[in-house]
């Protein structure tokens, strides 16, 4: 272009005339729209770069936690199979399956035998023998509980109750469920508990204790821990007497 001032020509992107300074308004508009355009390509620019940035930290924090999970997955998981590893190679452990096997197969009949026969003499002798075994037996939980009554009964005075027998009675009679677990017992083991029971109350009504008597003794006489407070007892019995 032609500068109206001096006449020199040159090019019309120019702000100004480079022989005489005269402004060249529409070079000048050019540059100002490129300046403008520059300052907003700066500012997205600047608003893609620090999105970039956050997202990259807020990937970087995900990635590190899932980092820090996964390491300590991976040391719970090494440890525990070392640990179970260890467990499975002590030859202790083999020592005491190995034993474990050969007296199932030796006395699980047995057991099952003497226990049909109400052998109970028999039972306990073998009860004690291998406790890892006859913890698994069926009837361990019903013949857990027979046992202890059992056990009481053996030495059990007729012709005297003394208020620690009847206690130790009573207790076995209505608290089955404090010596084994009775969601474990068969309906023959409810019923053979039943037949003992009834036996067990037949005995007291010889000693002129009926059955609400006793269940009133024990409810009136149960501490808060549900055991008969032998006190009380000898106190009720004096007075019946
Ligand atoms: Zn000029």
């Amino acid at each position: 272009m032609k500068c109206k001032n001096c006449g020199g020509v040159f090019s019309d992107e120019l702000e100004k005339c480079p022989y005489c300074g005269t402004m060249n308004k529409r070079g000048a508009y050019k540059k100002y729209r490129q300046k403008i355009r520059d300052i907003i390509d700066r500012v997205f620019g600047l608003k893609a770069e620090a999105y970039n940035s956050i997202s990259k930290l807020i990937l970087m924090s995900i990635l590190r936690g899932l980092v820090m999970i996964a390491i300590v997955i991976g040391l719970a998981f090494t440890f525990s199979r070392f640990m179970k590893v260890n467990y499975y190679n002590d030859p202790e452990y083999d020592q005491e399956a190995l034993e474990d096997i050969l007296w199932e197969e030796e006395n699980l009949d047995k057991l099952n035998e003497a226990f049909e026969n109400n052998d109970f003499e028999t039972v306990n002798k073998l009860y004690y023998q291998n406790t890892h075994v006859v913890s698994k037996w069926p009837h361990y939980d019903a013949f857990c509980m027979r046992k202890e009554y059992q056990d009481v009964l053996k030495d059990f005075d007729y012709s005297y109750f003394s208020s620690y027998q009847l206690t130790d009675v009573l207790y076995f009679l209505y608290n089955p469920q404090y010596f084994c677990n009775p969601l474990r017992w068969t309906q023959d083991d409810w019923n053979e508990y039943e037949e003992d029971r009834q036996e067990i109350l037949r005995l007291m009504q010889e000693k002129d204790y009926s059955e609400q008597e006793l269940s009133e003794i024990y409810q009136t006489n149960a501490d808060e821990y549900g055991y008969l407070s032998s006190s009380k007892l000898d106190k009720y019995l004096k007075e019946g007497n």
